[in-house]
């Protein structure tokens, strides 16, 4: 039987850990536990994990006792679940409270060839489930920049890849999973079975319940190659006109811009799309090994950069380079890991950011919206805004999950220095006008949205508030992002700290 144990023991207490997320800002104090490793997935009245559920039901009783919290990180503050850490924000982070590490949860139960389906553990990482699935001829049917994400994580946020318009965002190919709720049960959710426990947890930033396992439908392919048609574009409006042009002719699609460029150049990109090589597209020495994947072991960045060692001028310098060394047009092979995460081969590259980290942005407007995508680029390059990380997409429908990000436009991703001077009324002032143009923020990586535009951009929000509360009525589940927005009840979630 699993049980929960503090990351370290100290008189039976778990000991308090600083955690952040991926972005390095704003690091609160919580009590981690985790489920014990190698721990297969729960299934409901399978008794597994019933620490974990002993833990939710304690902490459960103490927020609906509303007892202030004490000094130390308690019960008090309730629980959130924590994957890899890469959301960019606070949403993995519950000041004061429990955080539950869910990475030990990593076990594969089931592997169904002839339908392509998987099963595992909701701490299983997109690393290690591709390490598993290529060679058997799958591949993930979403993947984000990352590998280093886990299962559990991907349903909570909704994440989405450079295949959003063909395939949509990664509840799209849940077929089930578990969910513990706030009263500590455990229960199976399909699309069709329990809908809005469903839609509540697609996109629900871990605030529905701790979800434990995960059965994923799998996309079949025949290699672990992409073929890939790169371009260089020499402005925004001649972009967004190729990209609306010919998108729907490969599976996946996105273009970098150099944010730094202006003029006649503003929003300059390399644009690249591609989709999976066919066997005899290999050459021969990949063709003996097709589905080969075996990415290379991570170099660390080590944590010594100062703030400021990205600036305009190392920026300026990347993104020329980045620009220049495109080909004009070119059509070729590239890997897996070469083509979807070219950050994952330096381990902790959030560390270049120095000890203020940053702050990555992404929004989406409608279709239509074109000029917001045009304005907005146009502030973030007369801001010099050093973004060596800015990226265009487009997206296709979206789900109709109530606090599910994609929804069908235009989407811009960027990473800005934390303490670059400006920020924070350049982004506010980019919120007014998203939110203007009908689009929202990603919650998964926000950290400083204002809570009184959440509203506008999320409409379906009273709604998850309503279809969350069923599934846990203490409001036991909270994060950081939770408090900082009012996102499940509105002001004051939890009582407040009695010192950290
Ligand atoms: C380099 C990089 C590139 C990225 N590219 C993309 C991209 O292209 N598209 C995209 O959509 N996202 C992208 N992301 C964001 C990332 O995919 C999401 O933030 C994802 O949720 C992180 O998963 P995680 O396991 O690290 O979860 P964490 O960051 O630990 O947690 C994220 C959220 O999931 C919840 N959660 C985690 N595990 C569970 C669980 N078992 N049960 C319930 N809730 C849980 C947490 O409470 C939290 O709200 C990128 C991130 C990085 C660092």
């Amino acid at each position: 039987m699993a049980e929960v144990r503090p990351v370290a023991d100290v008189g039976r207490a778990p000991v308090p850990r600083l955690l952040t997320g991926w972005g390095r800002t704003a690091p609160t104090r919580a009590a981690v536990i985790a489920p014990d490793g190698p721990a297969g997935p729960a299934r409901a009245g399978s008794g597994d994990l019933s620490g974990l559920a002993d833990a939710v039901l304690a902490s459960s009783a103490v927020v609906a006792s509303g007892a202030v919290a004490g000094s130390r990180p308690g019960p008090a503050r309730g629980l959130i679940a924590r994957g890899l850490g890469r959301s960019y924000g606070d949403a993995a982070q519950n000041a004061g409270g429990t955080v539950v590490d869910m990475t030990a949860l990593t076990r594969v139960t089931a592997i169904d060839l002839a339908a392509g389906t998987v099963t595992a553990g909701a701490g299983l990482s997109l690393d290690a489930l591709m390490r598993i699935v290529l060679p058997l001829g799958f591949f993930v049917p979403v993947t984000p920049g990352t590998r280093y994400v886990t299962l559990g994580g991907a349903l909570a946020s909704d994440i989405h890849g450079k295949n959003h318009h063909v395939d949509g965002s990664f509840s799209d190919h849940v077929l089930a999973f578990d969910l513990m709720t706030g009263t500590g049960e455990i229960i199976t959710v399909t699309p069709g079975g329990a809908p809005d426990a469903f839609a509540a947890t697609a996109g629900g930033m871990g605030l529905s319940g701790i979800v434990t396992a995960v059965t994923l439908r799998l996309l079949p392919v025949a290699t672990s190659r992409m073929r890939v048609d790169t371009e260089r574009v020499g402005g925004l409006d001649e972009l967004m006109g190729r990209m609306a042009a010919r998108d729907d002719d490969y599976r996946y699609s996105v273009a970098w811009i150099d944010t730094l460029a202006r003029g006649a150049s503003m929003g300059r990109a390399v644009l690249t799309r591609g989709d999976h090589a066919a066997p005899d597209e290999l050459p021969a020495k990949a063709a003996r090994d097709p589905l080969r994947f075996a990415p290379h072991p991570r170099l660390v960045a080590p944590d010594v950069f100062p703030s400021r060692a990205l600036n305009r001028l190392s920026v300026r310098a990347f993104n020329e380079l980045w620009y220049r060394r495109a080909p004009v047009r070119h059509t070729g092979l590239e890997s897996i890991a070469t083509f979807f995460h070219p950050l994952d081969g330096v381990g902790d590259w959030n560390r270049v950011y120095g000890p203020r980290g940053f702050v990555q942005y992404q929004f989406v407007v409608p279709f239509g919206a074109e000029e917001t995508v045009r304005t907005a680029v146009t502030r973030l390059s007369d801001a010099r805004c050093p973004s060596f990380l800015a990226v265009l997409k487009r997206f296709g429908p979206g789900n109709g999950h109530p606090l599910s990000f994609p929804a069908p436009g235009w989407t811009l991703a960027l990473d800005i220095p934390a303490g670059l001077p400006g920020l924070v009324g350049l982004l506010d002032g980019l919120d007014e006008l998203v939110a203007g143009a009908g689009g929202r923020v990603y919650l998964s990586k926000d950290s400083r949205l204002r809570p009184d535009l959440l509203a506008a951009m999320y409409p379906g929000l009273d709604r998850w508030r309503e279809l969350r509360a069923k599934l846990d009525p203490t409001g036991v589940f909270v994060s950081d992002l939770a408090r900082r927005l009012a996102l499940t009840t509105g002001p004051a979630v939890g009582p407040p700290l009695a010192g950290r």
